[in-house]
């Protein structure tokens, strides 16, 4: 039996770590936790930097461990203190160390970038049950990460609304019923734009139409590199090859994803545009769990609209299909050439149609790579993100 935060033994308490707990995705989080406050007990929380926010976050939650990873800021978080009853520390180690020794139950990833993919495989080998919205560690190293989920015997639930949405979907259904795997895409912020795209600021790109997001993945809707890191997170995930997975805009971003099965039928799920649904999905599946605050209203008159994708204005999509004619390294290499390129946009060091060329010619670079081992993965990201950053100013 458990004791929860506020002093009760309960032994429906689900033991819950969410890795990223500051960011968008743990805010979301934070959300649906607090909706239901008898189903779990956090505890662990991590972030990067954002030390006020894990000390509000610690304070409402009082969790076993709390980790920073930098240094500096974990000394301020330090004299904040004391925080009775929860261990904090700082850097990587401590982190994986607490993963290990804390014994969730089940863990949210929401940590962004390839820097997800360690914490996230500790999870699986302590025996967490996974809630995944750290579609980097899908798309860098999948396959290791479906082996330690199925040697460990635990359950990978996606949190990406698109993938989410293809499980739902998904559940029920025979494999090889299935036709395609349909994703939909916003389009982002310049699905309607027809002028100078490298004239294209950061503060434009960050302005999503639908949903609201932290900084990385913004940029990468608004390029649709999203879109092809999901094509390969779906690949993952699912098993289907790139030829059954397709992509269609769909602006409104309430048809969250589509599978068609061989007799023409297609499923689709639908819903709010809000983060917090498909989070609540994956910490409760295979139940459902009652909320009304995600009952969607046909009380105003709905047009959905669905348009192919224009390859031209937005390149990106293409890289990620060719990345997965070389599924054990290409990924690694467009992963990594993006994060770095990404960064150095939001810095202001690269023009905006620079990230393309930047991640295309280092895919270039590292034509015929392979990789064999979870290790060499790590190896190839760092050789990958030193070639893409002698592009950056
Ligand atoms: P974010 O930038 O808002 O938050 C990232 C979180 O991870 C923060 O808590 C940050 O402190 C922490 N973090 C970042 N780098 C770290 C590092 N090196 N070490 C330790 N902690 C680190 O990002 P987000 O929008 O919440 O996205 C998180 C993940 O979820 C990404 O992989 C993203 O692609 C995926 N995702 C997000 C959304 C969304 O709506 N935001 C939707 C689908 C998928
Ligand atoms: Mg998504």
């Amino acid at each position: 039996m458990l004791l929860d935060p506020i002093g009760r033994w309960n032994e429906e308490l689900k033991r819950i770590s969410v890795l990223g707990a500051t960011g968008s995705i743990g805010d979301s989080t934070d959300r649906v936790l607090q909706m239901y406050p008898d189903r779990f007990r956090v505890v662990l929380i991590s972030a990067r930097s954002s030390w006020q926010k894990l000390a509000g976050l610690i304070r409402r939650y009082r969790p076993e461990f709390a980790i920073l990873e930098d240094e500096t800021a974990f000394c301020k978080l330090e004299k904040e203190g004391p925080f009775r009853g929860t261990h904090i520390a700082c850097g990587q180690d401590a982190l994986l160390q607490a993963i290990a020794d804390v014994g969730a139950d089940i863990t949210v990833s929401a940590m962004v970038g390839a820097a997800g993919l360690r914490p996230t495989m500790a999870a699986i080998r302590s025996g967490s049950d996974l809630a995944l919205a750290n579609k980097e560690s899908m798309v860098v190293a999948g396959s290791f990460v479906n082996r330690a989920a199925i040697e460990e015997g635990i359950a990978l639930i996606p949190v990406d609304s698109e993938h989410n949405a293809l499980h739902q979907c998904l559940v029920g259904g025979k494999r090889e019923e299935v036709h395609r795997l349909i994703l939909t895409a916003s389009g982002g912020p310049f699905r309607t734009f027809f002028g100078d795209f490298s004239s294209i600021s950061p503060a434009q790109a960050l302005k999503h139409p639908t949903w609201a997001m932290g900084p990385k993945i913004t940029i990468d809707s608004s390029t649709l590199m999203n879109k092809g890191l999901e094509v390969i997170e779906a690949h993952q995930l699912f098993g289907f090859g790139p030829d059954q997975i397709h992509v269609v805009v769909h602006p409104q971003s309430i048809v969250h994803s589509m599978v068609e099965y061989r007799d023409g039928s297609i499923l689709a799920q639908m819903g709010k545009t809000d983060m917090c649904h498909p989070i609540q999905y994956a910490l409760s599946y295979p139940e459902r769990w009652t909320n009304e605050q995600h009952h969607f209203s046909f009380s105003e008159t709905l047009d959905l609209h669905f348009e192919a994708v224009d390859h031209e204005r937005f390149p990106c999509l293409q890289l990620a299909y060719e990345a997965l004619q070389n599924p054990s390294s290409m990924p690694v290499v467009l992963n990594a050439a993006n994060e770095v390129a990404v960064d150095g946009f939001l810095n202001g060091q690269i023009k905006y149609t620079q990230i393309y060329q930047i991640v295309s010619q280092t895919m270039q670079h590292f034509e015929g790579e392979t990789v064999n081992e979870l290790d060499e993965i790590f190896v190839l990201d760092q050789r990958a993100r030193e070639r893409a950053s002698m592009n950056l100013k």
